[in-house]
Order: structure tokens, then C-alpha cells, then sequence
């Protein structure tokens, strides 16, 4: 893992940003998936969080996910993920890689020695497998992710249980947008 300090270009953010970068196995970073993933932060969050609950699937007790976009070309997703409970998320392993940015609250994953806070930019290469853990002194946090393929989850024996994908994303958005009344038009506006 390295940090680099922000250095100042076309992309203004709302505040300083931490990154957080682990460093892949083999070569560097990927400056121009970064560099995607940056932009389409701008482009998804800086809109403003949804105050409308109807807007946020559930995931699980206090989990959820607010949708922003389904990746269909290439495999992939960007959503919000809210939490509001302390503890350990499913750990699941990542063959694409993923990247994040803190909006509210912190969290770290399990398997590194660092902390993602507010203002913080997370790139996981391919390859990874992790546990996110949000801390009992957290109320609240709200994170950005660039999911790319999937999200593989694992048992504690590190054999395969379950996994989501672009398109399990989407029909499980589709029945959410269903049973609250949100129009056809919710999800196949996010579909690219
Ligand atoms: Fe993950």
C-alpha cells in the first residue's frame, strides 16, 4: 500500500482526499482506471446523497445499496453503500478490481492497516480478497464503489457461497423498484 497526497487538476473535489492505493502483485497501479473511476465519481456522487429512503436497497439488516449505474458492456457497477451497524460485512473475493470514495463515516478492511475516512479514495487491484469492517464508533458511513466483474463471497473455509454481478445487481433493483412503485424507468436508466 501507498499514498500519494492529492495534486490539484480538471477534477475539483468537494474536499483533500486521502488514497489509499494497494499495490497490485504484478506492475502498477492503473493510472487510466483511476483515472476513469475519478471522473465518474464527479459525474455520480457530487449530485448529492438520496434522503429518500425508497432510493436505497436493502442489503441486509442496515445495510444498503443506492444504485448510480449497471455496467453491462463490460461487466460491473457504481453504486453507494450505506451502513449503519458496526461489525464485519461478508468477505468475498474481487477477480476485477474496485474502487472506492469515503463520503461519510470510516471503515477498513480486515486483511489491511489502514483506515478509510471521509475524503479517502481506495483502489483494490484484482485479486483481492477482503472483509470491510466499519467501527463500533461509527454511526453512519456512506461510501462510493466501482465494483468491476463481481464480488465472489466465501465461507470461512474460503470456499465460494454466493456472488453478485452486474446482474444480480440489476434484478435485485428491478424488485425493489417493483414493490415500491419506482417505474420501469428507475433501473433501465442506469443500465449502460
Ligand atoms: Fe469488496
Amino acid at each position: 500500500m501507498f499514498r500519494v497526497g492529492f495534486s490539484s487538476g480538471p477534477v475539483r473535489w468537494p474536499r483533500s482526499v486521502t488514497w489509499l492505493l494497494q499495490t497490485p502483485r504484478k506492475g502498477s497501479v492503473s493510472k487510466r482506471f483511476i483515472a476513469l473511476s475519478v471522473h465518474q465519481v464527479v459525474e455520480s456522487v457530487l449530485d448529492g446523497i438520496p434522503e429518500d429512503e425508497r432510493l436505497w436497497v436493502s442489503r441486509a439488516l442496515n445495510i444498503w445499496f443506492h444504485p448510480l449505474m449497471f455496467d453491462t458492456v463490460n461487466g460491473g457497477w457504481i453504486n453507494l453503500l450505506k451502513v449503519k451497524r458496526s461489525g464485519m460485512l461478508n468477505r468475498h473475493f474481487h477477480p476485477a478490481p474496485v474502487c472506492a470514495y469515503v463520503i461519510k463515516g470510516s471503515w477498513r478492511y480486515l486483511e489491511h492497516d489502514w483506515i478509510a475516512t471521509e475524503g479517502s479514495f481506495v483502489y483494490a487491484p484484482p485479486g483481492e480478497t477482503h472483509a470491510l469492517v466499519v467501527g463500533n464508533n461509527v454511526e453512519e458511513m456512506i461510501t462510493w464503489f466501482h465494483v468491476c466483474g463481481c464480488r465472489i463471497y466465501m465461507d470461512d473455509q474460503g470456499k465460494q457461497v454466493d456472488y453478485e454481478d452486474v446482474h444480480t445487481k440489476i434484478r435485485k433493483t428491478e424488485d425493489h423498484a417493483r414493490y415500491h412503485g419506482l417505474g420501469p424507468d428507475f433501473v433501465k436508466q442506469m443500465i449502460r
